[in-house]
């Protein structure tokens, strides 16, 4: 996808604070931190967002869901955390690459929505 910010990370023409990757996962902070920890993990291959996983692709939901639990033990969120990704316009999703915000550091709020 040319025009898409993830994949201009991914590909490196747009530059990121990495804190974890592999073959098919790519984790760096959050350019606007909410929270003390603030990541966000995509999938390297483009899918637009959660509302796109189909049986052939779910597989890499699994992979990025050990990934968070690394990444949080590395991250010393040892007394929580949250994970969420936004979905589209009544989700608040500004960049139409799948990622999951990984927060914590901090007591967050109790509201979601
Ligand atoms: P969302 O609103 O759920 O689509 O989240 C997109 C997130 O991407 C926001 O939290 C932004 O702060 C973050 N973001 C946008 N551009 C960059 C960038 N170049 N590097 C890191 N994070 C970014």
């Amino acid at each position: 996808m040319n025009d898409c910010l993830f994949c201009k990370i991914i590909a490196g023409e747009i530059p990121s604070t990495k804190v974890y990757e592999d073959d098919s996962v790519l984790a760096f902070r959050d350019i606007n931190p909410q929270a003390p920890v603030h990541i966000l993990v995509i999938p390297k291959t483009h899918i637009a967002s959660i509302a796109d996983i189909t049986p052939e692709n779910s597989g890499v939901i699994a992979h990025i869901s050990e990934v968070i639990a690394h990444i949080a033990r590395e991250q010393g969120l040892n007394e929580g955390f949250r994970v969420c990704t936004n979905t589209g316009a009544h989700g608040c999703q500004s960049v139409k690459h799948l990622h999951f915000h990984l927060l914590g550091g901090r007591q967050l709020s109790e509201r979601l929505g």
